[in-house]
């Protein structure tokens, strides 16, 4: 096993820091402005897609470690940005990835390639509305007629759906998993009104609907007959809720440091009262461990896919767990000041409440590591 990363992966994260750094001063890309959340992911977009950070983990890239590399980069990426992260993360390792790995080569020089140079934003739509797809089957059904499909359906719950060029949709079609590549304007589609959420304000969201929207046979994706498409789009989220988990933890734990390290109360700094260094000890500890499991469950992916699955599921439940409790101490050293409105520590927590939840949530996740223990599942 070796999660280092090189001189050139060190490099990329400095990079992604200062590239977005300047966009996302004074909580800009993350809070809820729809005049300009688009134009605002659009521009992150472009900044990142002048890195290697778009393509790692879908393509080759010389000198980075797929999987891992992303994984260091997305932890970046994700602590400069909640919001910014989870948009482009829809958009390139859901919406993309799909593309990616189903697509033919048509379809890819179609979506994949405008999308890794920042031209294009997607949406991968796969929750039913009112269900969970860990519990019930997909519903959006597509129906043959000639040259094109005709798809039916409602999905609730849509990262990117009121600012994406293109959404996927997950269902079936001839009795088999296919994701229908529908155009924003397409007709039959309607995108509802973005919702008011707890967190990740900057994250555009809503719920879509298809009814009888027809769209050519050219823009629908089948896996192949031997995939769990569900199966392998929620290990994705998966692997980008982790990112997400790791970068809350970091800008908590070090907006926490740095804060119990200049606030005077008392008469002196607050990290002199022990219990203030010991709740940054705790963190420190949850943030380091989350860190290493990320990283090992990338390098695995990578490595031996086949082992990747329960470790990703025990990644999952202890990093967003860890992410909410990582915000919430860091709230209580920030005192009156992480209470109000705005801050980086208060944003974070909202948006930890999202990683448990969202995903495989960290109830599902626990039911499902029981059962592989138990032999249930492989
Ligand atoms: C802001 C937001 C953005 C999202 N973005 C997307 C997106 O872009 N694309 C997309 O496809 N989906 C998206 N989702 C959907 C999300 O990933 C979850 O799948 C969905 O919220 C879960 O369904 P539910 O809300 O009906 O929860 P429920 O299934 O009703 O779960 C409610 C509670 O019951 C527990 N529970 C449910 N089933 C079990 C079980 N079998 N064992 C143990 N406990 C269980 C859950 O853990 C949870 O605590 C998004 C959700 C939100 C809130």
């Amino acid at each position: 096993m070796n999660y280092d990363f090189s001189e050139k992966e060190f490099t990329l994260f400095v990079d992604i820091n200062e590239k977005m750094a300047g966009l996302a001063a004074n909580g800009q890309l993350d809070r809820k402005d729809p005049a300009h959340n688009k134009e605002n992911i659009k521009q992150a977009l472009k900044q990142l897609a002048q890195t290697p950070y778009l393509k790692l983990g879908l393509q080759p890239v010389d000198g980075y470690q797929g999987q891992l590399s992303w994984m260091g980069a997305a932890e970046t990426l994700a602590a400069v940005s909640p919001s910014a992260y989870l948009a482009v993360e829809a958009s390139t390792r859901l919406f993309g990835r799909a593309v990616n790995e189903w697509g033919d080569s048509n379809q890819k020089s179609k979506w994949l390639t405008p999308l890794l140079e920042g031209n294009l934003i997607g949406a991968l739509a796969i929750s039913e509305e009112t269900l969970n797809i860990e519990n019930d089957p997909l519903t959006a059904q597509g129906e043959r007629q000639g040259e094109s499909v005709a798809i039916n359906g409602a999905k609730q719950y849509v990262i990117n759906a009121p600012i994406a060029d293109w959404i996927a949709v997950a269902g079936t079609c001839d009795d088999a998993y296919a994701l229908f590549l529908i155009e924003k304007e397409a007709s039959g589609l309607t995108v509802e009104p973005a919702m008011e959420t707890l967190g990740y304000d900057g994250t555009p969201i809503s719920g879509i609907r298809l009814e009888d929207c027809r769209i050519p046979n050219e823009q629908v994706i089948f896996p192949p007959a031997d995939i769990d498409m569900a199966e392998a789009i929620r290990m994705w989220e998966n692997q980008i809720l982790l990112g997400a988990g790791l970068g809350l933890s970091k800008a908590a734990y070090e907006t926490a440091r740095d804060h119990a390290k200049s606030h005077r109360s008392g008469g002196k700094p607050i990290i002199a009262y022990q219990e203030v260094g010991f709740k940054l000890a705790d963190m420190l500890t949850l943030f380091q461990t989350s860190q290493l499991l990320a990283y090992r469950t990338a390098w695995t992916a990578e490595t031996s896919p086949k082992e990747a699955g329960e470790l990703l599921l025990c990644a999952k439940v202890f990093c967003a767990e860890s992410a909410e409790q990582v915000c919430s101490e860091a709230l209580k050293i920030l005192g009156g000041n992480g209470y109000i409105t705005g801050n980086s520590v208060e944003r974070a927590y909202r948006c930890a409440k999202y990683v448990q939840i969202a995903g495989t949530s960290t109830e599902i996740g626990r039911v499902k590591i029981g059962d592989a223990a138990l032999g249930y599942r492989n």
